[in-house]
Order: structure tokens, then sequence, then C-alpha cells
């Protein structure tokens, strides 16, 4: 695949790079070895005021970054300025919090002096997405910064400007030079640079194939990866559910980021008593949405951010209705282009649509839909709404509706998923561990949690 900037909206190619050469790959990597030698004994205050320098850019320069993000993978332009936001969020968090997470732990035991001290491991590398540019970037650098490791990033290749943006941010941030670098590469690359020597530990965001493709590289040369994956989730309605809420959060967690968000809700699961008033509910919603630009304010949602992706999904929708599902809404390109302007017939766009009466045979039980598209089912109980959620090979976010607790805490103890959100959506705060289970991956972002996954847990024992 190219590494350009293809803006969504339109087709048109706005910038294409050259990929890196041997010998630059080369040069990067004996860098970060470098700079990781002399960084790791950087004091946690100082990396904290470059992390926080890095916030402040972010925040002062948003719209410029808001415009590149929607420019090469076409979210609204409101989303991605609130994404740059979230970057300089998880920055201050980790600003703030690293020290309390990576100090000493005492532990008793039979020697005068045992305790824990958390160390850092050296180069890391990221293989990221094109969904969220910055905010997966971010939500890697930030912990990792602060643990004393060094980053390589080997982004998504429709979003190169948003790679070096990151780089740049960083780099002016006041962080050495080599600390974080941004990697011009196709996937083929991914392989060799997992399996230098220097590089110790690797994290991926992303499709199944390409996770299980690096994890089986890093299994070799035993190293320890992340893994964050696909989703299905399952969003959960019981008849005790406020119903107005319960509709408008149901479209904003489907909608999200044009629909393509690993934990945007997937699978509407609705109680057969009040499943007509929310699928009335929800079909009036879905028709009042506008598609168009997404630098226009009034837009809500944009294009796919490529045309393969557009393809696959229409290809999704179709097998489905072939395999016997309804459309209630939407369903086909050609209703969004007919009614657009000109100049939007070449973009990637997908209308809104809801499929309903999905056989339990049918492929979309076990596929990830990624763009605006809901599955909608109804089930008798709460026994079957947690069985049809566990029902998939997923296991990454889950929110489910209800007054009842007795209800709550099934749903927390048996849906099995990376976490659980009772009558609210599923969203990821740097606050809070964020990862999955099943075929969503492995490990965890943010919070604590977060920042222990790329560090040596060194044991040290004293007599
Ligand atoms: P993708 O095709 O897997 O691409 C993700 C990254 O992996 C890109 O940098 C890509 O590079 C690289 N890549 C692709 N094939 C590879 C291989 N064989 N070896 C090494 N690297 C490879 O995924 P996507 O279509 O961009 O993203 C959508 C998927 O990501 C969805 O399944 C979504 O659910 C998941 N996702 C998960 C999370 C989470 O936190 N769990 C968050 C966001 C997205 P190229 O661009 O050069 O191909």
């Amino acid at each position: 695949m190219a590494i350009a900037t293809i803006n969504p909206t339109t087709g048109e190619t706005m910038k294409v790079f050259e990929p890196l050469t041997e010998e630059e790959i080369a040069f990067k990597l004996g860098l970060a070895q470098r700079t990781f030698e002399q960084y790791r004994h950087t004091s946690l205050a100082q990396r904290a005021e470059w992390l926080n320098a890095a916030a402040k850019i972010l925040l002062d320069e948003r719209n410029h970054f808001g415009k590149i993000i929607t420019l090469e993978m076409g979210k609204p332009i409101a989303a991605a300025m609130a994404e740059v936001e979230k970057c300089a969020l998880v920055c201050r968090y980790y600003a703030e919090n690293a020290a309390e997470f990576l100090k000493d732990v005492a532990i008793d035991t039979d020697a005068s002096h045992s305790f824990i001290r958390y160390q850092p491991l050296g180069i890391v590398l990221a293989v990221m997405p094109w969904n969220f540019p910055f905010w997966q970037v971010f939500r890697f650098a930030a912990p990792g910064l602060m643990a004393g490791n060094v980053g390589l990033l080997k982004h998504a290749s429709n979003v190169p400007q948003s790679a070096l943006a990151i780089e740049d941010i960083l780099l002016r941030a006041g962080f050495p030079k080599g600390a974080f670098q941004t990697l011009l590469i196709g996937s083929e690359k991914v392989a060799q640079i997992v399996e230098d020597d220097r590089v110790k530990a690797a994290t991926l965001t992303g499709s199944e194939a390409a996770g299980a493709s690096l994890a089986s590289v890093a299994g070799k040369q035993l190293k320890k990866t992340v893994m964050e994956l696909g989703g299905s989730d399952p969003f959960i309605v019981l008849e005790s559910a406020d119903l107005d809420t319960a509709v408008s959060t149901a479209v904003t967690a489907r909608m999200i980021n044009n629909g393509q968000s690993c934990i945007a809700a997937k699978r509407f699961i609705v109680q057969e008593s009040i499943a007509e008033a929310f699928t009335e509910k929800l079909v009036a919603k879905y028709a009042a949405l506008k598609v168009g630009d997404p630098l226009n304010p009034e837009t809500d949602i944009g294009p796919l951010a490529t045309p393969t992706i557009l393809k696959e999904l229409d290809a999704q929708v179709r097998a489905c209705v072939k395999q016997g599902a309804t459309l209630l809404i939407g369903g086909d390109p050609q209703i969004v282009s007919t009614k657009s302007i000109v100049a939007l017939q070449h973009g990637n766009f997908y209308p809104p649509t809801i499929l309903t009466d999905i056989p339990p045979d049918a492929s979309a039980n076990q596929e990830e839909f990624f763009g605006p598209v809901a599955l909608l089912y109804r089930v008798p109980d709460i026994d079957a709404a947690i069985q049809l959620a566990n029902s998939t090979p997923f296991g990454l976010g889950a929110s489910a509706w209800t007054q009842v607790s007795e209800d709550r805490d099934r749903f927390m103890a048996e849906l099995e998923s990376g976490s659980v959100f009772i009558n609210g959506m599923v969203k990821s705060d740097p606050r809070l561990p964020f990862g999955g289970i099943k075929r969503s991956g492995y490990g965890r972002e943010l919070g604590r949690e977060g920042i222990h996954e790329f560090v040596n847990i060194k044991t040290v024992w004293v007599k």
C-alpha cells in the first residue's frame, strides 16, 4: 500500500511519501538505541515536563492537527479536535501519575528488605491504525516515554502526516531526538524490525490478521507484545432501562468515528417487550443523521477512511441481506452519493444502516462491521441477552442498560469482555485500563496497568 494522504471525502491524492530505505531504517534504529542508553537515566520530573509541554502544543494547535486528521481519515472536524484534546489529557495524566505508578513497592518476605522496582525495557515498536491516528499513538507514547522506554512508530500507511506531526510534537516538547521516531514503512518491514535485537517489545492496534502476524514474529523472538484488536461489542437494553437515553446513546456509540471504532457498539440486543419502541426511535434518529463533508461542522458522519473499507462493508451488508436479514434503513452506498453534492461523489460514503432479523447462522454474527451499520437483535430475557452477547469470537467492550441491581451484577460477572459499562457507552479514559479478551487481543493500555506492560518488573531481595 502506498504511503500517502488520500482525502477520503474527495478521493484526491494530496501527498505521497517515499518509504524509508534500508539505510534510513538502520540509522533510526541505531539512534533509538543510543538515545535509550541516555534517556533511561533522565528523571521522571524531566520526562513529565516534556510531556506537559507536548500537551500544551496539542492544545495550542488543535485546529491544525484536527484538520490533518480529518483530511487523512475523514472523521468530522469537531471529533478530530476532540481527539487532539484527549491526547493532551493522556499526556497530563501520565506526567502527573507515572511517579506513583513506577515507585518501588515494598513486600514483606524473609529478606531484610525486598521490593519491586520498575525499569524500562528499551526500544518498543508501535504499529498503529488510522482510525484514531493521534489518540492511539499518544496512549502508547505517554506511558512508554514516562517509563523510560523509547518508541518507534509504524503508523497506518494512509495517515503519514499524522505520524510525522506526532514525532514533531514530541521533539518540540523537548524529548531528545531518537526518543520517539516515526518510520514511514510498509507493513512488510514490520517483521525485520521486531526481529532486531535492539527492539525489546511491540504493541499493535489493528485487525486480527495484522495482530496474529506480528505476534507470531515476536513469539519466535520471545518478545513481549500487547494486542489491541477488533471487536463486535454488544449494547444490551433490558425493559427496565431509560429508553430515550439508551436510544440516544446507542446512536452515538455506533456512529462515533463514522462507525469505525473498535469499541463502537455494533450489536444491539434488545428485550422483546421494548424492541418495537426501541427500533422505531433508533430508525428515526438514523434517518436524521447528516452524512457529508467532515469539514462542515454540521456533518454527523463523514466518509469511510478508504475505498477498500467501503467495499468490504458493502459486501458484508449485502451478504447479510442475502442470508435472510432485513434492512430497516440504508444498505446501499448509492443512497448517499445521489443525495450529495458533486464534489463528494468520489468520497467513500456509506449511509447509516440497520440490519435486523439476522439468522443465527449468518456470517454477520461472527464478524466486525467497521462502519455505520447496526445489527439489531431481539431477545426474550437477560439469559438470552448474555448468551447472544458472548456468542462472538470477540471480547473487547460491552454496554448494558438496566435499572435492576441483580441484572447489573449478572452483566458484570457474566459478559465476556475487557470492560463492561452499565447505563453508559464504552469509552476509553486515561484513568481506566483498556483492552480485550478472546480474539480482541491481550494486554492493557492506559491506567496503572498500561504503564506496567512495557517495564521490567524487577524483584529485589536483600538479606
Ligand atoms: P490493519 O489493517 O490491521 O492496520 C493496522 C496497522 O497494522 C497499520 O499500521 C498497518 O499498516 C499494519 N499492518 C497491517 N498488516 C500488517 C502485518 N501483516 N504485519 C504488521 N503490520 C501490519 O487495521 P485497520 O484496518 O487499520 O484498523 C481497523 C482494525 O483495528 C479494526 O479491526 C479495529 O477494531 C481495530 N482497532 C482496535 C483497537 C483496540 O484498541 N482494540 C483500536 C482501534 C482499532 P498498513 O497501513 O501499512 O497496512
